[in-house]
């Protein structure tokens, strides 16, 4: 379809919050519920730091992750109903969740080339994008799309993040000092994020703030869709 078809301008949802404040599966549900593809820009971080691990790529060296970051190929499918993303024609969909990437990606997100790649590949999927897109990360609303149609900044208590998280993984039967472990990991990555030089985690000052702490998922989801509803004249599908 021509642009001058669309009966609305492509709609941009931008969402971005600290790890563990429901965004991924938020995003992804609101998406689903509105018929619009679903970006996680922190799984091609997590794709590029994958690689960097995979080509032995020093990546506490800022210098060697700025020469490499052009090589690897990473492709996010954006359908709501399943998501993907490959590194060079791999899926790496499992292990970029792993604790090795997962200790490692603020380290190579930090790098300026890193976020100037990636950056772009997002712009991209954006403008591919049919009747819009809901793009969840960092630094949606401050950057990578400045005049996205909707803003989000969800956030949670540091208890209310590290409880859930901890269910989570309970209930995959993961034992205790491992969830001590990565609860100290996401406080770690969210100070990393946050203080980082190179788009820093930070609400835009147009960004709709939403605390999840007190709300069900569901609430949320039905928050969400409200708010780009009313503000992008959007109906469910
Ligand atoms: O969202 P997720 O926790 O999977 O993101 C992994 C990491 O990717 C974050 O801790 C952050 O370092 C980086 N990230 C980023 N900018 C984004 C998305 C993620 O720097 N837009």
């Amino acid at each position: 379809m021509d642009t001058a078809d669309r009966a609305h301008a492509p709609v941009v949802v931008a969402i971005d919050g600290p790890s563990g404040s429901g965004k991924s599966t938020v995003s992804r549900a609101v998406a689903a519920r509105l018929g619009l593809s679903f970006l996680d820009t922190g799984a091609m971080y997590r794709a590029m730091t994958w690689w960097m691990l995979a080509n032995e790529v020093d990546v506490t060296d800022a210098e060697a992750v700025a020469v490499a970051c052009g090589k690897p190929v990473i492709v996010s499918g954006v359908d709501a109903a399943g998501p993907t993303i490959t590194v060079d024609g791999q899926d790496v969909s499992g292990p970029i969740r792993g604790p090795e990437v997962t200790a490692q990606v603020s380290a190579v997100s930090a790098v300026p080339q890193v976020r100037t790649r990636l950056v772009e590949l997002q712009r991209g999927c954006a403008e591919l994008a049919e009747r819009g897109i809901v793009a969840e990360g960092r630094d949606m609303g401050t950057v990578v799309f400045p005049t996205a149609t909707v803003k989000v900044f969800l956030t949670a208590s540091q208890n209310a993040r590290a409880e859930r998280r901890a269910a989570e993984l309970r209930a995959k039967g993961v034992d205790e000092a491992t969830i001590t472990a990565m609860a100290a990991d996401l406080a770690r990555r969210d100070a990393a994020d946050s203080s980082r030089d190179t788009s820093p985690l930070t609400q835009a000052a147009d960004a709709v703030l939403v605390d999840t702490s007190e709300l069900t998922l569901e609430q949320v989801i039905e928050t969400i869709t409200a708010l780009v509803e009313q503000k992008a004249g959007l109906t469910a599908v």
